[in-house]
């Protein structure tokens, strides 16, 4: 019998990973944004879920594993899932490099969330919700994944004007930061949206903070006052 939930995976989006997944290490071509932006956002997962040593994280869309193993090596135990074949094999590849443990598994959030529900200290699922159907199943397996009391955290892009000028004409036509057609406009959240889906799914939203990009510098930072494009947020499991 086929899971519907299943379904919740868009094939097109999971083939643009499998075709680029050779270059997911290479920290200057198309995944050049993800490594920059990687320790701004661990350490706000290790400082709002009050340090991962030790803690029992499972990554949600976890790629190639750059988020993965920068939680690892933080010292927490990681699982990291995702639906693309070629993206997996270039993680386990990598942890030769790294010298990491790391469990990976082709899974989809919803299935893994019947499997081993209120397992997990600690769920990340950054840059994955505006790349399936509905995000809003993912966002409820990742509260049936936490403990109650843990930690869940999100990341996608805002939908506006700017946002599209900023990932989509600046980051993929104008930069080349992003090979084009990396994402889709429509499939963009606000965060009004994300903020609903996590209270729906009985999350308690804690704060939320933007990752702004300066062009002329090339850096990115947090910034709470600006969530207009790339934006995290913190949400907690209610305590039993
Ligand atoms: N979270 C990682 C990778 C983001 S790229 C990081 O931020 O570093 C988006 C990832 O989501 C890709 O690896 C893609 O294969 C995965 N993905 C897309 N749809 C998915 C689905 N339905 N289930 C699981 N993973 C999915």
């Amino acid at each position: 019998m086929t899971n519907p939930q299943q379904n919740n995976v868009d094939l097109n989006e999971v083939a643009k990973f499998e075709a680029l997944a050779s270059k997911w290490w290479d920290t200057e071509n198309e995944f050049k944004p993800l490594h920059d932006i990687n320790p701004l956002r661990t350490n706000y997962v290790d400082e709002r879920a009050a340090g991962l040593n030790n803690k029992k994280v499972i990554d949600i869309g976890c790629g190639g594993g750059i988020l993965s193993e920068a939680m690892a090596k933080l010292g927490a135990n990681v699982k990291g899932i995702d639906m693309g074949e070629a993206p997996l094999a270039v993680a386990k590849l990598h942890l030769e490099e790294s010298k990491l443990d790391i469990d990976y598994e082709k899974i989809t959030a919803e299935e893994i969330a019947h499997r081993e529900a209120g397992q997990y200290d600690v769920v990340t699922c950054l840059e994955m919700l505006e790349h399936v159907p509905d995000p809003a199943s993912v966002i409820k397996a990742c509260m049936t994944l936490v403990k109650p009391g843990g930690h869940v955290f999100f990341s996608t892009i805002n939908r506006n004007p700017k946002a599209y000028l900023f990932a989509i004409i600046g980051a993929e036509y104008i930069l080349n930061m992003l090979p084009k057609g990396t994402h889709d406009y429509a499939k963009f959240i606000q965060p009004a949206e994300l903020n609903n889906y996590a209270r729906l799914a009985g999350l308690e939203v804690q704060h939320m903070t933007g990752m702004t990009y300066n062009p002329l510098t090339k850096t990115y930072k947090l910034n709470d006052k600006d969530v207009s494009v790339n934006y995290l947020m913190h949400t907690q499991k209610p305590k039993a």
